[in-house]
């Protein structure tokens, strides 16, 4: 009897390491307590929304009773967020975004969602660099897209911009970038994505259906040592920014992100009106009224990325300690660091045996690292430093 789709079966079945991590330590947790177990396998900001969320909400509580406080909204969002969204993106992006460019979304997932339901054609390949956030598959999938995968550069997770531009053929659709980068921590320099604007360009001169360029950018808000993550909308006529206030709001929870298009993308105003329709479509119907009117409430804010750092700088330590050979992180919240030894699944199942939960590199499309997130107090991270020790002494 066949009761789920095959395709999603095999998903099922390629079930993301992620979160057999995750059961792997609940299991772990029950057994040896929760206190005793170093979990470093989800990335869940754990970082308080800053202290005006409190406040915001309190406020919202008392105009729930105005019409249409709590109703439907706009598909495309409540028109004065998508004005307040549009100036905190024009100032980042360095292009003039008006309200008309901005669609208000489930979280980055479902503004991806959204985007690839608009464009996508059976058969049609999306591109992404390898280490990359495995859900892409999925939502590629969804359509009938295939995802194509290139890897990055090592040490530091550079983008391969010739080995991107060679992949991209007459079904290629979409490049999906995204930087900072889960789970590499990698930062995409202003050089390198001006060579991946020309090779768009080169590969979009005289075609029917061009190339988009998909700037996944929930983490743009976490970057570290002064770096700031360039703008991507000016590098391509066909680039579409896909943000989300889950990590600069710590919101992740209240599932709202936007999508915005460039304002010189040809035919721009017809793919807003898909989005419309097609988050609608797809079930999403609006993005969640009450956290959109939280992120216009905290334009602005963001929480305090200091304490992130201080977590980076402490798993760093933890790591050198061990000998555990990593590129430190310019960005969002993980380290992907070489695994000892050479064998990601091995060195993740000696981590285990020492209470830690991490989740090897394979799972993410690139073998011989492992992720740690660190969304985790800063005293967990130092603690669980003699366990990465004895688990890289194992592993040599
Ligand atoms: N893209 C990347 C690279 C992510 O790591 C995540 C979440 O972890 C998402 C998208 C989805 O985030 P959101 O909560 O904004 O949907």
């Amino acid at each position: 009897m066949q009761i789920v789709n095959p395709q999603i079966r095999k998903e099922m079945q390629d079930a993301s390491w992620i979160r057999r991590m995750f059961d792997a330590g609940l299991e772990l947790k029950q057994r040896v307590g929760a206190d005793k177990v170093f979990d470093f396998s989800l990335g869940n900001p754990d970082v308080p929304p800053p202290p005006a969320a409190a406040q915001a909400l309190r406020a919202l509580a008392d105009r729930v009773g105005e019409p249409l406080g709590l109703g439907y909204c706009p598909n495309a969002g409540l028109p004065s967020v998508r004005a307040a969204l549009a100036r905190r993106i024009s100032a980042e992006q360095q292009v003039a975004i008006e309200a008309r460019h901005v669609v208000l979304t489930c979280g980055a997932a479902g503004g991806l969602v959204t985007l690839f339901r608009a464009v996508l054609e059976p058969g049609d390949e999306v591109l992404c660099s390898t280490p990359y956030f495995v859900e892409y598959g999925g939502y590629v999938g969804h359509f009938g897209g295939v995802l194509r995968t290139v890897p990055s550069r090592e040490p530091d997770f550079a983008l391969d911009v010739p080995a991107l531009e060679a992949a991209i053929g007459p079904r290629t659709r979409a490049v999906v970038v995204n930087s900072p980068n889960n789970p590499a921590g990698a930062v995409y320099g202003a050089a390198t994505l001006a060579s991946l604007g020309a090779a768009l360009a080169r590969k979009n001169a005289g075609r029917e259906r061009p190339v988009f360029l998909v700037s996944d950018e929930p983490y743009r808000a976490l970057a570290y040592d002064g770096v700031v993550v360039p703008p991507v909308l000016p590098i391509s006529p066909f680039a579409v920014a896909v943000g989300s206030f889950s990590k600069s709001l710590s919101l992740a929870g209240e599932r709202v992100g936007y999508l915005a298009v460039g304002p010189s993308m040809p035919d721009g105003a017809l793919l807003v009106d898909a989005l419309t329709m097609t988050t609608r479509t797809l079930g999403f119907v609006n993005a969640p009224v009450l956290g959109q009117r939280l992120v216009e409430a905290l334009a602005g804010e963001s929480v305090d990325v200091g304490v992130y750092d201080r977590r980076r700088h402490a798993m760093a330590a933890a790591l050198r300690r061990a000998g555990i050979e990593f590129s430190m992180p310019k960005g969002a919240f993980y380290f992907f660091p070489k695994a000892p030894g050479g064998d990601d699944q091995r060195f993740v199942n000696l981590l285990l045996e020492e209470n830690v939960l991490a989740v090897p590199g394979r799972g993410f499309g690139f073998p011989g690292h492992f992720r740690l997130a660190f969304c985790v107090d800063e005293r967990v991270i130092e603690r669980s430093a003699p366990a990465f020790e004895r688990a890289a002494a194992k592993a040599r």
